[in-house]
């Protein structure tokens, strides 16, 4: 399965930032990562951070899967509306996820700190009524959000248009919200890993996992042995082929980026991510250096040939809405891409254990619009579960609940 279709930004602004050698011989540690993209990132910083000895397996080259084509807005709000994983799981779990997601942009930044240079920048979230009848669901999203304490406002048409320059029937406004430089921040955790003590391997694809009541015996490729305790699989989209059922649907979904735009043209844009309440939703963010940055118009192909044909015409597509929404912007891709997207039947993540491998094989699917923040919360949750503690999504982003999402 190739990730990614075209010529995603990341990749193309940072090129290929460091080389970490193949893994060919036996070896042995505590965990082992599978996947080097900014989930299998976060979890083995994390997991090294505390002293634990960890190997990452990367088949590709670090950051080279879906991290490379993520466009990569770090947001709160969850595709699942607060009202709707209320309704489905109760008020508190919703709230709960929701929280979590909010504190996840704040460790980010944090890490962001720290390691310097992967362009993280707060921004605002503008999430509108794409027509007069979300309108309504989204005042009752807005007054849930308001009842457990998130900062957000409802804007009315005319100020969305004073304020931001288009039409919309109405919008919730938050300023709780961040954008970053994946695929540059997943090489600078892989080189901290590496400085503490841990191994990052590229080119080097785990082939079969056999668990046992004493830890896990990983074959490669290549026919070397890994023996750990605990394997955690960050394998992206390709983490279902370990799994006897399907726990998410595969998408593709679409990416376009401008040269850098004048600010009196992007005006209150520059630091405002806007998003829309219809699904697929279209969606834009800008880039430290004032590019433009528009996304969305997912379909289900997850052929990468019959993707790479596409791209061109979404791209337009694309650059054709957000020309209708905004008539003074003048939206010529510069580089535009497909890329894997995976979403579950409820908008939350899975991570933890599955019966098919047992205990000590720990999942880690960040899928949805807020992939990377629910890495950063896997981080911490996966770190829990290896280390015996509790954490309180434990059970909510477990693969237990599958029976109720069928
Ligand atoms: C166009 C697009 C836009 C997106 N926008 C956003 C956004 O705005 N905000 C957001 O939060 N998220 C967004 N996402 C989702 C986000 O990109 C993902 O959540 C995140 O990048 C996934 O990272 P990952 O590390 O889990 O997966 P990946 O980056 O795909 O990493 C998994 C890695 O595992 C490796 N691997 C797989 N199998 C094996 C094996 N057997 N052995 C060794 N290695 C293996 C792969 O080569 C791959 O590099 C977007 C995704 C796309 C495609």
């Amino acid at each position: 399965m190739d990730l990614k279709s075209g010529y995603p930004f990341w990749a193309v602004k940072n090129g290929l930032l460091k080389t970490f050698p193949q893994l060919t011989r036996d070896h042995q540690c505590e965990v082992v990562v599978i996947g080097g993209g900014i989930t299998g990132a976060l979890i083995a910083d994390e997991l090294s951070r505390k002293g634990h000895h960890v190997v990452v397996l990367e088949r590709r080259d670090v950051g080279w899967g879906s991290s490379a084509a993520s466009t990569a807005l770090l947001q709160y709000e969850i595709d699942a509306h607060m009202t709707a994983l209320a309704e489905r799981y109760g008020e508190a779990d919703a709230v709960r996820a929701y929280r979590a997601c909010a504190e996840a942009i704040g460790e980010l930044e944090s890490l962001a700190a720290e390691l310097g240079n992967v362009d993280f920048e707060r921004q605002q979230s503008l999430y509108y009524a794409s027509n007069e009848e979300d309108v309504a669901p989204l005042k009752e999203e807005l007054a849930l959000r308001q009842k457990h304490g998130f900062e957000a406002e409802w804007m009315e048409r005319e100020a969305i248009f004073a304020e931001y320059g288009f039409v919309a029937p109405g919008a919730i406004l938050t300023q709780l919200a961040a954008t970053i430089d994946p695929y540059r921040m997943a090489y600078q955790l892989f080189s901290r890993v590496v400085e503490r003590g841990g191994e990052v391997y590229d080119r080097t694809q785990m082939e079969t996992i056999t668990p046992d009541d004493h830890g896990v015996t990983l074959t490669l490729a290549n026919s070397a042995k890994l023996r750990c305790q605990y394997v955690v699989m960050a394998a992206g989209y390709e983490s279902q082929a370990w799994l006897p059922e399907k726990v998410a649907d595969n998408l593709s979904s679409y990416a376009l980026i401008t040269d850098p735009l004048p600010p009196e043209a992007l005006g209150k844009l520059r630091h405002t991510m806007v998003w829309e309440s219809a699904r697929p939703y279209l969606y834009m963010r800008t880039t430290c250096d004032g590019r433009l940055l528009v996304g969305g118009d997912d379909d289900d192909e997850d052929i990468p040939k019959r993707r790479d044909a596409r791209v061109e015409e979404k791209a337009e597509g694309l650059a054709a809405k957000i020309e209708a929404l905004w008539p003074r912007l003048d939206i010529n891709p510069t580089f535009s891409w497909g890329g894997t997207f995976a979403e579950t039947g409820d908008g939350l993540p899975f991570f933890g254990p599955h019966d098919a491998l047992g205990p000590r094989v720990h999942f880690a699917m960040a899928y949805g619009g807020n992939g990377i923040s629910y890495s950063m919360i896997g981080a911490k949750l996966l770190r829990a579960l290896i280390e015996g503690r509790e954490h309180p999504l434990a059970e909510l982003f477990s693969f237990k609940r599958l029976a109720k999402i069928a």
